[in-house]
């Protein structure tokens, strides 16, 4: 079709691909709008609400839908962005969709006149994210049927009328990298549609998904522009949500929140099921310091599930919702100029049908800041240029223009020093940003992501208690600026909290501990459960080989707690072999006393290794140790088909381990290094090597 007003044309943005965030530096969670769907059914289908994707493109007159698959909230963020860059540079009636919302029968009747974008991420082993499962199935389908099928006239090319974009989140860390992208990209290809420019692939292992994603989305939209004959025009800001100040509620009023993530939890009766839109606020029974050294800390929660519906398998995550620390909230609302009414009641609306409050309203910004967002991650370039146009004065204004269009500039001043977005405002203007809409922030920051942590005990052996095993994070960059992990350095004041201790935190981070309206008082937090494939054999009489150095230990604990009570109860329980590394006996070897333990009823079939990197001069980890007992792994593998375990450090560890194991099998069998390359790649497929990584 002749496409001549900007009206007429809809991006179809296929939006694949958003690799999922797995290094250190990254915030874990389902990014879903965890409080959007209180009422959802079990599919998380939420009621009334039309799955028709294309009926509601009609009814709000879209030409550009945005479709996100996102875990971490880093894909929807995109997805919002270039929404809205669709709107205010070239005028297209865009819609942001998360790709649970939607069924996909219909994608063969997309209007030609339109565009589809897809952002979507790859999670942990290529899986897609969450969200995106539903639609992922769909797609790859060996049978996909289409709404229009039976009577296409080009059965081969059901898509053809499809126009879409595609960027992917991914790791390179990761064997499948970026492949959700890279196969939803196949697939509507395949089915005849059309994709318009390059898909783009963010990369997180190398640290450059945010360039990625700025490099990819300017010719993507030169594409599109000449695709569709649309006009660039000066971008000016347009707020997605009207902020209402509310002079008839105060704080206290009960319909207001102040952190309660849902309806139920404000109305005081938090009700089940428990799931990632709905978080149990769990007491924590327990909490001990694991580290003897004084500089780090490491923290052993349990978690009591008792009052609540929850279940877990040993090897399952635990999600664990987070609050900013006052310190943090405090330098935020100083410097957004919202000292003076941070209190203050206020209503949040989308301008647009299709925009999504994501926090339940009325509230106050104080809430805003303290519990939704994400305040002290890393800072966008683009977001500081957006930024520019509410700077305090020019030569601020300049400054934000600087940062936010000159990449190395910004990676100097920003990136490098891991600024939050208040100290990089700060830092280039210490006079109050109140020209800032509260909207740009709800827009422009990452809603706060539940962090996960891989459950450290065995549900055989103590069902109702959750353990965690998270080391605290803190980092200090070359001149003194120090990073504090927002969510284990919450945990680290509930467990001084718990102790009695009154030690303030050395940088003066003060939470609001007792939560909204002291809901959390008596050391609570709110938490889902995550069901992961990270599982034991069904059988314990099978062996199994475990490589867990630091935190990478945490479901390992689990799973030698578990055959323990299993071989305590008499079961035959095979041959359990545990690799473990740290950096000092007498500093980090965790769980000393638990290994022991276990060690008793699981006697010789026990067999634990240990590398202490900082105990002589040649560093030892691992991979070293693994190497050392190449005749026994190799035994274990090939004759008594034993299962293979790694957990932790995503980036270096989990690699070098698949390599060390390559090498005993190239080595120990007389086969290539190829060859054995492909016969561990056979063992992650046939799923006898399991990793949990992040
Ligand atoms: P965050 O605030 O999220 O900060 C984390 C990192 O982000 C920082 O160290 C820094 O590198 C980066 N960062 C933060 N702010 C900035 C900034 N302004 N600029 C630039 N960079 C910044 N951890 C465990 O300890 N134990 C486990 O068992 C465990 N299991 C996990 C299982 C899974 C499946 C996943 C995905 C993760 C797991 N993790 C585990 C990691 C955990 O989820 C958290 O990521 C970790 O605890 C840090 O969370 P945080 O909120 O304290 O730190």
């Amino acid at each position: 079709a002749q496409l001549d007003t900007l009206d007429m044309i809809v991006l179809a943005v296929i939006l694949l691909g958003t690799a999922a965030y797995f290094t250190k530096g990254t915030l874990w969670g389902i990014a879903k709008d965890p409080y959007a769907a209180a009422y959802a059914d079990a599919n998380g289908h939420k009621a009334g609400k039309t799955r028709n994707f294309l009926e509601k493109m009609e009814e709000t007159g879209k030409n550009c839908i945005i479709f996100y698959g996102s875990q971490t909230g880093t894909a929807e963020d995109y997805a919002s962005r270039l929404a809205k860059e669709g709107s205010s540079r070239f005028g297209l009636k865009t819609m942001i969709a998360d790709l649970e919302d939607y069924d996909y029968e219909n994608l063969d009747q997309f209007p030609d006149d339109k565009v589809a974008m897809f952002v979507l991420a790859t999670y942990g082993e290529g899986e897609p994210t969450d969200n995106a499962v539903e639609f992922y199935e769909f797609i790859k389908g060996d049978d996909v049927q289409f709404s229009k099928s039976e009577e296409a006239e080009d059965p081969e090319k059901p898509l053809k009328s499809l126009k879409y974009v595609a960027f992917g989140l991914g790791n390179n860390t990761y064997e499948h990298y970026n492949v959700m992208v890279r196969n939803v990209d196949k697939y509507l290809i395949k089915f005849g549609a059309v994709r318009i420019g390059e898909a783009g692939e963010g990369d997180d292992g190398a640290g450059t998904m945010e360039e990625d994603f700025l490099a990819w989305k300017e010719p993507m939209w030169s594409h599109v522009a000449e695709k569709f004959n649309l006009e660039e025009r000066e971008a000016v800001y347009d707020p997605v949500f009207a902020v209402t100040e509310r002079d008839d509620l105060t704080a206290d009023s009960a319909t207001v929140y102040l952190g309660e993530p849902n309806k139920n939890h404000l109305e005081g009766q938090s009700k089940g099921p428990y799931n990632s839109h709905n978080p149990y606020i769990a007491p924590i029974a327990e909490s001990d310091e694991l580290f003897t050294s004084k500089d780090r800390n490491c923290l052993h929660l349990e978690v009591d599930i008792s009052g609540s519906n929850l279940t877990y398998q040993t090897g399952d995550h635990i999600a664990v919702w987070p609050t900013n620390s006052g310190l943090e909230v405090d330098r935020f609302i100083n410097i957004a100029g919202l000292e003076e009414k941070r209190h203050t009641v206020i209503g949040v609306k989308g301008l647009d049908a299709t925009a999504r409050v994501p926090f339940p309203t009325p509230t106050t910004y104080d809430t805003v800041v303290r519990y939704h967002m994400e305040i002290c991650g890393a800072v966008s370039r683009q977001f500081l240029d957006t930024l520019s146009a509410f700077a305090p004065d020019e030569e601020a204004k300049a400054e934000m223009k600087k940062l936010g269009t000159d990449k190395d500039y910004f990676q100097q001043k920003v990136s490098s020093q891991y600024l939050n977005i208040a100290q990089a405002l700060k830092m280039v203007s210490s006079k109050p940003w109140s020209a800032i809409p509260f909207s740009a922030f709800i827009e422009g920051l990452n809603k706060i992501q539940p962090r996960y942590y891989s459950i450290s005990s065995s549900s055989q052996a103590q069902p109702k208690k959750v353990s965690i095993t998270a080391v605290v994070e803190e980092i200090k960059t070359e001149n003194g600026h120090v990073v504090k992990g927002v969510t284990t350095n919450y945990l680290l004041a509930l467990k001084q909290k718990q102790h009695g201790i009154s030690d303030p935190d050395p940088h003066g981070l003060n939470y609001a501990i007792n939560g909204p309206r002291n809901k959390y008082d008596g050391i609570h937090i709110p938490v889902h459960i995550r069901h992961s494939n990270f599982k034991l054999p069904s059988d314990p009489s099978k062996p199994i080989i475990m490589i867990g150095p630091g935190t990478g230990v945490a479901p390992f604990r689990g799973f030698v707690q578990e055959r323990a009570a299993q071989a305590a109860k008499g079961e035959k329980v095979g041959k359990t072999v545990l690799f473990f590394g740290c950096r000092k006996r007498d500093e980090d070897y965790i769980y000393q006393n638990d290994w022991k333990k276990w060690s008793e009823a699981l006697g010789d079939n026990f067999v634990m290794h240990t590398a202490f990197s900082r105990e002589q001069k040649e560093k030892v980890y691992v991979q070293h140790l693994l190497k050392k007992a190449a005749t026994e792994i190799n035994e274990l593998l090939e004759k008594q088909k034993a299962n293979f375990y790694v957990c932790g450090d995503a980036a270096v560890m989990a690699r070098d381990v698949n390599n060390t194991l390559a090498d005993i099998i190239s080595e120990k069998r007389g086969v290539s290094k190829e060859n054995a390359q492909d016969v561990v790649k056979g063992m992650r497929s046939r799923g006898i090597y399991q990793e949990d990584v992040w």
